[in-house]
């Protein structure tokens, strides 16, 4: 039988390997993607959408499917530290949230990971993704030109053979690719083991209407004195985090819930359990040859902020145009390895960022002295920027800084570029975070530089939308600038030069 052939073989299903997936499409590769279970996850798991992944699913045409699958209520989050759903409540990190409106367009979305999950395969499939359930991957191996890949169809047991030219390793936190190349991790390791127990019961008299409820409790009566409780998609289905305990059978459980709703009387069905441990764990290597890993499978952090499903997807969108532009013959190789450079001091953030709230929302505090003081959650979303020797055109000076507040966001490449307006030469106004698509963009007072910028995405072979504006001030450049900016939407270069746009863009694009 002869070997399928394939640009891009992406393994695992999951929020990481879905978003690669039409990230890829809407760039013009159509992956196959594989996954061993029968369809998407129906485990209420990651929830919630940052306005980052937000902006990164509008562009894949998803947003408004995301903003449609918001479970049942109000379109507001309840998250409180509390001593009970029906308790004090200790902290409102609702009402501590900064306003992210002044950084970003898009609002957050609140749709639950399993139907995030539906409407990834969906678009997905509509850019052209072969997507093949109940098929698993035994193995790997790769060359100079391409990777061999044993897949078994699980229906049938039967192990066929494909050859990609690249392959997404999206197969999460149980995952063995990263093993099998050899790619070891760092961090914490497993931090602690909780028991998720599934349960229907009426508590909106006590929970209010919001889509989307978390109470993370703090209470001396329950095991280590804390767990979480989380609404789902169905209205009166919920989830209640519990430390594990092998010993502690459903009557044990059943005294914890009523605890953690601080409803002692509660009438409930528990409809399901699963065991899981919190981790921190990233991966030493994000590359190896052919062989990119996103997701889970390139770090591991405790749920507790929501970050681990958003830094999946982010993880496809700023892969996603790299890898088809490699694919395509508009960058060289090497552009690849600024999706390592770039997510890997990102990813260790956020992991960070993760168990620092662990440890304050469960007191834990021997783990809050081990990974410091985290960052505040703008800077967190908002303001990281790329190192030099990523897919920019570099600028000399804080080098080695990696955040900052995008209230004060210096504009330089690698970091976002902000959410402002500009005034158009006409008088309209244009908004580059509103413009993002795959494409590059260029902002420019400098005369002659739309067409200048033109004519370097021409000679390269890229696609360019150019404005020309009346200032370049409102994205902390220079009055009279060029702003280059990547399909992702990170600044790659500035300057007032004409000339010096295509070399910048060379750069980018390691030609
Ligand atoms: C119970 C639970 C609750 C969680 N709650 C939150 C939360 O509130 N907020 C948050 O941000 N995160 C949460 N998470 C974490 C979040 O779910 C993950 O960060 C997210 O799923 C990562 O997506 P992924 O695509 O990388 O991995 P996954 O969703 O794990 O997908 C990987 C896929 O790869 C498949 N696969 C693996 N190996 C192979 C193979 N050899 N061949 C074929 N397929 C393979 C697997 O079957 C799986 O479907 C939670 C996780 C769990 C388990």
């Amino acid at each position: 039988m002869s070997t399928e052939q394939i640009d891009v073989v992406i393994v695992g299903a999951g929020l990481a390997g879905l978003s690669s997936a039409v990230f890829l499409g809407m760039n013009g590769v159509k992956a196959l993607v594989i996954e061993r279970r029968e369809g998407t996850s129906i485990l209420p798991k990651a929830r919630g959408a940052n306005p980052v992944t937000m902006e990164a699913l509008r562009t894949a045409g998803l947003a408004e499917a995301i903003h449609k699958a918001m479970p049942p209520g109000k379109p507001a989050i309840t998250s409180v530290v509390s001593e009970s759903l029906t308790g004090k409540v200790l902290y409102d990190h609702v009402a501590h949230r900064p306003d992210f409106s002044m950084f970003s367009p898009e609002r957050p979305g609140m749709a639950s990971q399993a139907r995030a999950e539906e409407a990834l395969l969906r678009r997905a499939q509509e850019l052209g993704a072969q997507v093949r359930f109940k098929t698993r991957c035994d193995s790997l191996a790769q060359d100079d030109d391409g990777v061999d890949l044993a897949l078994c169809d699980l229906d049938t047991e039967q192990t066929y053979a494909v050859r990609a030219k690249y392959v997404i390793a999206a197969d999460g936190i149980r995952g063995s690719i990263a093993g099998w190349l050899g790619i070891g991790t760092h961090g914490l390791g497993a931090i602690k083991s909780v028991t998720a127990v599934r349960f229907k019961a009426d508590l909106s008299q006590w929970a209010g209407d919001n889509a989307m409820v978390i109470h993370y409790l703090q209470n001396p009566a329950l095991p280590d004195g804390a767990g979480v409780l989380v609404s789902t998609d169905y209205k009166n289905e919920w989830v209640a985090n519990m430390s594990a305990d092998p010993q502690r059978d459903e009557g044990g459980m059943r005294e914890i819930i009523k605890i953690m709703t601080g409803l002692p009387d509660l009438d409930f069905e528990i409809i399901g359990t699963v065991s899981y441990d919190y981790g921190h764990r990233i991966a030493d290597r994000f590359r190896a040859g052919r062989v990119l890993l996103t997701g889970d499978a390139a770090h591991v952090m405790p749920p507790t902020g929501g970050q681990g499903g958003n830094t999946a997807v982010q993880d496809g969108y700023y892969l996603g145009w790299k890898l088809a532009a490699v694919i395509q013959g508009k960058a060289g190789p090497a552009l690849l390895d600024s999706y390592e450079i770039e997510r890997q001091p990102y990813a260790e953030e956020v992991c960070n960022w993760q168990v620092a709230n662990l440890a304050e929302r469960r007191r834990i505090d021997t783990l809050a002295e081990r990974i410091g003081a985290p960052l505040d959650h703008a800077t967190l979303l908002f303001g990281y920027i790329c190192p030099p020797n990523g897919a920019l055109a570099a600028e000399l000076g804080n080098e080695d800084r990696r955040f900052e507040h995008p209230a004060q966001a210096s504009g330089r490449p690698g970091a976002r570029v902000p959410y402002v307006e500009l005034e158009g030469e006409d008088g309209a106004k244009v908004s580059p975070r509103h413009l993002l698509g795959p494409w590059f963009m260029a902002f420019t007072a400098v005369p002659g530089g739309a067409e200048a910028a033109r004519a370097a995405a021409d000679e390269l072979g890229v696609a360019m939308k150019a404005y020309q504006v009346k200032s370049t001030a409102p994205l902390h450049a220079g009055e009279q600038q060029t702003v280059l900016v990547r399909p992702d939407g990170v600044v790659a270069w500035r300057g007032a030069d004409n000339a010096g746009i295509e070399p910048a863009l060379r750069t980018v694009l390691c030609r």
